[in-house]
Parts: structure tokens; C-alpha cells; sequence
């Protein structure tokens, strides 16, 4: 029997996202990790804005932008019948190298595929004393024995059962989640949006060898609407080809991957060789619940969604930045449990919305007119390619530019957030305007000494004033005597004062504004009380 204070099941990307930011924190746990760490088929490759803001905070950054994708590779998205078939369209995006970060964001997005985005998160997560790191284990079962969770595992490699015992389980265990089944708890939505295929291919030279330039997606349409895409990987020779299919399972044993190769490539003249192929399925669900006593779900465990826009671990990974601080406050003793009821509250919405906003990118992508005569030579046939081109160009944009949504989700009705009175902006995933109405991200901007504001929050609340001579005691005395740590932090900028646009902005660990006006209120020990959680009533 051993004992944890945080007990993570799974070590994809939630399950070591969460890893090190508690270890970043300083508290304590211990990942149960099935497989050896690594990656046989790479599903994810677009690291999104608001996650590389993450690896910003936790060090790690730079590990992804050198992860060792081509960063000189162009990442246009292209329209086309075949590799060597009809170019229908393109929107221009530049490579990783020659993008710049948005103005809302001290970071950039990075293309890093999954076989080394994982093993990345997981390095980072072990060079944490704090985080012990464990291969080969199984959960197996679990008990939530009211004031402690009682785990058994199993070392795959020994037979040895491990009994675990801990003061709170997350279950990181992806989108078939045996946590969730345990623990009972249904996944709501639309079960099924297509039953696709993906086949993870070699193929060298791949790039010199057609005429559609270089791309991060071809996207596929032949008569009867787009059937599937080639994304790049590695941005040399590794490529993945997913096939969308619709709501009908499809037959595996008549499944022909090197035919669907040949298909896309629309040659026989590429060479290629199959390294796997796998079939799943694409969802929007979200679980009903984000906790149940003392496990909580996180990541795919908690929600899945159409990988059209590149959401689906980001979304996870902000689940374990929002989990990891209010874990930190419980387990530090300043935070109360209406914290981690919070955690559902905040999170189970975004990931609904943003499950939502990518079946809709998914069926704008499929949404082609009418497409019949697009192999066509001649004039009609030009027609067809045209529309069919133009429509794609319009439908993909959200797909490709999503900055509103990564960067400008909120928790405008968290309970740990006191609302300013000013109205509800909307959310536009196209474009993202920076805001500090509490509930928001607090905005980006540069400071003098070359920072940006978002590495002045993390381990604790941060207090910015923007007017020297606002007092402020009560409310640092009130967060001393909880033991919730708070810094003041003055800033003397016009622009960054304009763009916070009160004088004084409090900021929680995860960087979300909880507060915001000109003086502290009358009661400042009650907004001490609002953000630690004691006022959450739970509506599990
Ligand atoms: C084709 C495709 C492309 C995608 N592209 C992107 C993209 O570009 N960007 C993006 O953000 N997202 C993308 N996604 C989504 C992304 O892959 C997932 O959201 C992400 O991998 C989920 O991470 P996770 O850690 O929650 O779960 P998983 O990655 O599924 O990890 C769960 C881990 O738990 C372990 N585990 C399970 N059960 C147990 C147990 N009982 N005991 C111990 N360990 C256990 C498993 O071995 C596994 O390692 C894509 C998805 C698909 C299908």
C-alpha cells in the first residue's frame, strides 16, 4: 500500500499536463500509466495557442517549437481531387518558422505531432521529484471510501497488484475512460458523427513529387463530397491519411488501406508504405458530470470531439490547468472544497461548446454543394471545381482560425468569478478581443522588462494595480489571514491600464480575471471567501 495525495490515471497529454502543473505547484502525485509511453500512431498535431501559453508557464515551450517538425514546411490547406487530381483551392498559412504570435498572445501555435508531444509532457513531467511516474501500471479498480480513494492496479510487467491509496483520483484514461464507467457516469451528445479511419503512411519525397505545394492538410473531394484528407506529420516523409466515412460502421475486412492510398494520391507513381492503420470514431459528447466524490474526469475522459480544429487535447489540457490550482489550494489547505466543485461548473461548458464548434467545423467540411462534376473536363467541369473550391475556402476558416474560441473561452458564470456588471461580449471564434471583464483570460500584453503579463500569474493570486495610491491592505490582509498568497503587483503602463480598464484586477492562478474595479469593496475578506470557493453550492 502506498499512499498519494493526487492520483492521475492515464499518461496521454491531460494526465501529464496535469502532472506538471502540479508539479509545477509543488504537490505531490503519482501517474498510472498502462503503456510504455509510446506513440505507435500519431492522432493529434496542432499544439493550439492557449496550450503553448501553458508550456509558456511551465518551461517548456521551446521543447515543442524544436520538437523536430519541419518548421520550414508550409502549412497552406489545399483543396484538390487527388495528389495529382484537380487543384480546387488554397488558403495561405505560413510555416511554423515565419509565423508570428497573434497580438493577444506572448506565444504562437506549433505543429508537434503526437508520438513526441507526449513523451515531451511526460519528460516535463518527471523532472518533478514531486511526480512519481509510473509505466506499465493498471488501474484496475477504485473505491471512494469518503475521506480517501482506495486504487488497485495492476504491474503489467510483474503481475504484482499495487493498492494505492489516495486523497484524490483524476481520471486521465481517454475517451473509453474505465473511470468513467465506474463511477457511472454517462456521456451526453451526438454518439456518432462519422465512423472514420486514419492510415499513418511513409512516403518519401512525398512533397517534390506532385504540383499542389507544400500543405498542412489536402483536403479530398471527388463526386458525392469531401471523402478525406493527407495531413502532414513530420513535415518530411510521415503523413496521415484520415478517411472521413459517415454514420455507417465501416466493414473492416473488405477495407483496402493501399487502395485508399492510391485513391488519394491519384497515381501509382508515389511511393508509400503503410506503418498502421486504425479505425475510430468521431463524437461530440461530454460527460454529464466532471466529479463524482473524490475522482474527477479530465481530458478525452471527460469529453471528445471532432479533431476538426484541433481542439480535442488543448481542451484537456486546460481541464488540468484548471484542476491543478484548485487541487494545490484544497491540498495547501487555503482552498475549500466549493473549489473543486467549481472545476465542473467551469470546465463542463467550454468543453461542450468547444465539442460543438468542432462537429460544426466537421460539417462545414462536408457541407461541399454540389460536387458531381468535379473530375469533369471542360468548361462545366471548371464551373463545378470553382464553387467547389470557393465554398471550402469559406467553410475551412473556423477549422484554420479559431484564435475567439483557444484564447477567449470563459467561465462568465463561475461562481469563483464576481461579475462587474458590464455586458456578456460575444464570443466570435474568428476574432478574438482581449478583455478583463472578470470570468475572461487576462489579457496579454508586453511589459517594459520584455515579460508579458501573463508570467506574472500562476503559483497564486495576483493583484495588479494600476494606480499607486488605490490602498489595498485589506484585501492582502484578508487573503493572509486564509493563507490564500496573493502578490501585488503595480504596473505603471497607460496601454496595459487602458486595456485592464480598472485600477485594480484580480487575477487567479490559472491567469482567469476573478475581480475587477476601481477600489477594493467594503467587505474584502468576502471577496477572499468568493474566490477560495467557500460560497459554491454544488449541482451535482
Ligand atoms: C485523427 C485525430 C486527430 C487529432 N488531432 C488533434 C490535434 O491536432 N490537436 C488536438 O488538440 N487534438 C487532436 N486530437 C484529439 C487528441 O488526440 C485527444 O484529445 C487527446 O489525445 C486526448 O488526450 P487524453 O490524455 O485525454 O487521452 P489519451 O490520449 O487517450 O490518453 C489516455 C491514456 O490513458 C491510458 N489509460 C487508459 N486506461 C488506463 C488504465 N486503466 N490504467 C492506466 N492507464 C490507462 C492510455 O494508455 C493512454 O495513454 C485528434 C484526435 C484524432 C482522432
Amino acid at each position: 500500500m502506498t499512499d498519494t495525495p493526487v492520483l492521475i490515471v492515464g499518461g496521454g497529454p491531460a494526465g501529464s499536463a496535469l502532472a506538471i502543473e502540479l508539479g509545477w505547484r509543488g504537490v505531490p502525485c503519482t501517474v498510472l500509466e498502462q503503456g510504455d509511453g509510446t506513440v505507435d500512431h500519431p492522432r493529434l498535431g496542432i499544439i493550439l495557442s492557449r496550450t503553448m501559453e501553458f508550456a509558456r508557464r511551465w518551461g517548456i515551450a521551446d521543447r515543442i517549437y524544436n520538437c523536430g517538425f519541419n518548421n520550414d514546411y508550409e502549412l497552406n490547406v489545399v483543396y484538390c481531387t487527388s495528389m495529382a487530381g484537380h487543384l480546387l483551392g488554397r488558403d495561405e498559412n505560413p510555416s511554423c518558422n515565419a509565423m508570428q504570435p497573434p497580438p493577444q498572445s506572448p506565444v504562437k501555435r506549433q505543429r508537434c505531432p503526437q508520438m513526441w508531444f507526449n513523451p515531451i509532457l511526460e519528460k516535463a513531467a518527471r523532472e518533478y521529484d514531486t511526480v512519481d511516474f509510473k509505466h506499465f501500471h493498471r488501474l484496475e479498480s477504485f473505491e471512494d471510501r469518503g475521506d480517501h480513494v482506495l486504487a488497485t492496479c495492476l504491474n503489467t510487467q510483474t503481475g504484482e497488484t499495487v493498492r494505492i491509496r489516495t486523497q484524490y483520483m483524476v481520471g486521465c484514461d481517454g475517451a473509453a475512460s474505465g473511470v468513467r464507467s465506474q463511477l457511472g457516469i454517462d456521456m451526453l451528445g451526438k454518439p456518432v458523427l462519422s465512423y472514420s479511419m486514419n492510415i499513418f503512411i511513409r512516403a518519401p519525397g512525398l512533397a517534390a513529387l506532385h504540383d499542389k505545394g507544400e500543405a498542412e492538410r489536402y483536403i479530398f473531394v471527388r463526386p458525392g463530397g469531401t471523402w478525406a484528407n493527407l495531413t502532414v506529420v513530420d513535415g518530411r516523409d510521415l503523413w496521415r491519411i484520415t478517411i472521413i466515412g459517415n454514420e455507417t460502421m465501416m466493414n473492416l475486412e473488405e477495407f483496402d488501406a493501399q487502395s485508399v492510398v492510391r485513391q488519394c494520391m491519384g497515381t501509382d507513381d508515389i511511393e508509400f508504405e503503410i506503418i498502421s492503420s486504425i479505425p475510430w470514431r468521431r463524437t461530440e459528447l461530454t460527460a454529464e458530470h466532471f466529479r463524482k466524490g473524490r475522482v474527477f474526469l479530465a481530458g478525452d475522459a471527460a469529453h471528445t470531439m471532432s479533431p476538426t480544429g484541433g481542439h480535442g487535447m488543448s481542451t484537456g489540457v486546460a481541464d488540468a490547468a484548471d484542476l491543478g490550482w484548485k487541487l494545490d489550494a484544497i491540498l495547501n489547505g487555503w482552498g475549500t472544497d466549493g473549489l473543486l466543485d467549481a472545476y465542473e461548473i467551469e470546465r463542463r461548458p467550454i468543453a461542450a461548446m468547444v465539442a460543438a464548434a468542432s462537429a460544426e467545423n466537421f460539417r462545414a467540411w462536408t457541407s461541399v454543394p454540389d460536387s458531381d462534376r468535379v473530375l469533369d473536363v471542360g468548361p462545366e467541369g471548371d464551373a463545378c471545381r470553382r464553387a467547389v473550391g470557393e465554398h471550402m475556402k469559406r467553410a475551412g476558416r473556423a477549422d484554420w482560425d479559431s484564435l475567439g474560441l483557444q484564447l477567449g473561452y470563459r467561465y462568465d458564470d463561475s461562481p469563483l468569478c464576481v461579475a462587474d456588471g458590464t455586458p456578456v461580449p460575444p464570443l466570435d471564434v474568428l476574432d478574438y478581443q482581449q478583455t478583463a471583464r472578470p470570468g475572461s483570460r487576462a489579457p496579454h500584453a508586453w511589459l517594459e522588462d520584455g515579460r508579458s503579463t501573463l508570467d506574472l500569474f500562476g503559483r497564486g493570486f495576483t493583484l495588479m494595480r494600476f494606480c499607486s495610491t488605490v490602498p489595498v491592505s485589506p484585501l492582502i490582509d484578508a487573503a493572509q489571514e486564509q493563507n490564500v498568497p496573493l502578490t501585488l503587483v503595480d504596473i505603471a503602463n497607460e496601454d496595459i491600464a487602458s486595456l485592464y480598464e480598472r485600477k485594480l484586477v484580480l487575477v487567479r492562478p490559472d491567469g482567469f480575471v476573478a475581480w475587477r474595479d476601481d477600489a477594493l469593496p467594503t467587505d474584502a475578506p468576502s471577496l477572499i471567501e468568493i474566490v477560495r470557493g467557500a460560497h459554491v453550492h454544488a449541482t451535482a
